[in-house]
């Protein structure tokens, strides 16, 4: 059984690249039981969300400018 810190670390590495089908199926099972890493997961996507859109918004200010 994965511990928390492998848990979180796998959910910061799901940002950035895909997990492959047996780390992401212990995070799901893990996070079934852990409110502490199913808070983080939520928490780390939603930043991870706003920071796109805050990316996204400043990349078609700046196509803006250019046209
Ligand atoms: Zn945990």
């Amino acid at each position: 059984m994965r511990n928390c810190r492998d848990i979180s670390a796998l959910v910061s590495q799901g940002l950035d690249k895909k997990l492959s089908l047996p780390e992401r199926f212990s995070v799901w099972l893990h996070v079934l039981m852990c409110t502490r890493c199913r808070n983080f997961k939520t928490q780390t996507q939603f930043i991870r969300k706003a920071a796109r859109r805050y990316t996204d918004e400043l990349q078609s200010r700046l196509d803006n400018k250019s046209n």
